[in-house]
């Protein structure tokens, strides 16, 4: 693997930088009570170093399920330099369009499952889920069905946090103090075998959430609803994986009452879980997918869109204006990033290594299956959950931010705490020594909690 940028072009000490940042950076997702700071300046593969020099394995894609050809690339900074060099921006409003961003398109529909076929560009993951939702309702619209405008999500779901699609977001705390949300969204149950509710005998999960989406389509009206959103596997709440028949039969339900149905790829695509769509091998046939992360590593931002022919001609066909657009959506660059980002994701045939890095995680990780506090390991393609819990007969959860914090700091390693479940999501290009040395220090954390240690 080549990669660049031995010598990081930082030219202030780490002190000064952990200074700064806590003088005038908000971050993303900050919490304002934790004081540490801790500058990021160079990558290489599946290694980060910070500003101080130490070492870390990112077994998180780049700390948020991105990176998948690793760190460093040569390749995709002399695509970005290349593209620079020629036309670094134009916009793709009203008639225009630059070369890359069609290259793109074509690309992305070849690998989509079958009839998505048309592309619209965002900067990102939440933009994304904004045009499907916005998409679904502007397509009813157009067909005459004005009030369609409901949208079914799940609760622990994550889909962003822009108002429309943070409202579709099953978090409760993201709704806080930001007053009204988008108006018409509806949770139901997510597909959590492991937290599945008692059932009578004869009946299993899935009936049960598709009991409960049947009422709640009910309820609503089904002439009220546009479409339902849904991460095939979900990742923010913790590596769900749903049984085989739901999304078939959640597919089926929504077609008999002409509700859409929007996939959110953002974290499974592009092999993440092990598919290049991921809601491809799960059934669910997909009105709408929304892809980013992974599309180009992230190199550069961007996200995706990809709609059936008739909603694309439906929102901005005939005489259809489409009032909906940003000022990046197709920006050249990031185009020629995913491009050369797909080309290395083809040739080093990473989507079929993702099962490969899983099952190399689930051997390395067999030994965690009887510690006290594990209450299940769930592995889709190259995610792991580890879901904790204070005792396994209660199944009361024990929170994970400790031992995040002490793979981090002790260990120097980056995974992430999403509750109660230790998240990896590597770069692809791992290597298995990396994954057992990841394991191993994951197991050796996790058993001490095994010991009386939290
Ligand atoms: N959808 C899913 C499934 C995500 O995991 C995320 C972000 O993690 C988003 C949407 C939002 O993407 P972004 O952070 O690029 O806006």
């Amino acid at each position: 693997m080549t990669t660049v940028n031995e010598t990081p072009a930082v030219t202030r000490s780490a002190a000064e930088l952990e200074e700064l940042d806590r003088r005038v950076l908000l971050h993303p997702h900050q919490n304002g009570a934790q004081h540490e700071r801790r500058t990021m300046v160079r990558g290489s593969g599946c290694l980060v170093w910070d500003a101080r020099g130490v070492e870390l394995l990112d077994v998180m894609g780049g700390g948020n399920w991105v990176a998948q050809v690793g760190h460093g690339r040569t390749e995709l900074a002399e695509a970005a330099a290349r593209q620079m060099g020629t036309l670094e921006y134009f916009t793709g409003f009203d008639i225009f369009a630059n070369d890359q961003s069609l290259m793109l398109a074509e690309r992305l529909v070849a690998l989509a499952p079958d009839g998505l076929d048309r592309v619209f560009f965002t900067n990102g993951g939440s933009e994304g889920v904004e045009t499907a939702i916005k998409f679904a309702r502007l397509y009813h619209h157009h067909r005459g069905e004005p009030d369609r405008t409901w949208v079914i999500s799940r609760h622990f779901a994550y889909h962003g946090t822009t108002y429309g699609s943070g409202t579709a977001t099953g978090f409760p705390g993201m709704h806080q103090g930001i007053g009204l949300g988008l108006p018409h969204v509806a949770k139901v149950s997510p597909a959590h075998p492991y937290r599945a509710p008692d059932l009578a005998p004869g009946r299993d999960l899935t009936d049960f959430l598709l009991d409960e989406l049947a009422g709640t389509i009910d309820q609503i009206g089904a002439g009220n609803i546009a479409a339902m959103i849904g991460e095939p596997v979900m990742g923010g709440a913790g590596i769900l994986i749903p049984p085989a028949d739901y999304w078939p039969r959640v597919r089926e339900l929504l077609a008999r009452h002409g509700i859409l149905l929007i996939a959110d790829e953002v974290v499974t695509g592009f092999g993440r879980t092990g598919a290049w769509f991921d809601s491809a091998v799960r059934g669910m046939r997909a009105d709408i997918a929304v892809v980013a992360k992974g599309l180009t590593s992230g190199y550069a931002p961007l996200g995706a869109v990809l709609v059936r022919d008739e909603i694309g001609e439906t929102v901005a066909g005939g005489d259809a204006y489409l009032f909906h657009g940003h000022t990046y959506s197709g920006h050249a660059t990031a185009c020629a990033v995913a491009l050369a980002n797909l080309d290395l994701v083809d040739r080093e045939q990473l989507v079929g290594r993702s099962a490969t890095v899983g099952e190399w995680f689930g051997a390395a990780l067999a030994p965690l299956g009887d510690r006290p506090h594990v209450g299940e390991v769930r592995i889709a393609g190259a995610t792991v959950g580890i879901e904790l819990v204070a005792d396994r007969g209660t199944r009361e959860p024990l929170m994970a931010g400790a031992v995040a914090r002490e793979l981090r700091d002790v260990h120097r390693v980056v995974a992430r705490d999403y509750g109660n479940t230790l998240v990896m999501a590597p770069p692809l290009v791992i290597s298995q020594p990396q994954v057992t040395r990841a394991a191993e220090a994951v197991a050796e954390v996790i058993s001490r909690l095994g010991a009386g240690g939290e």
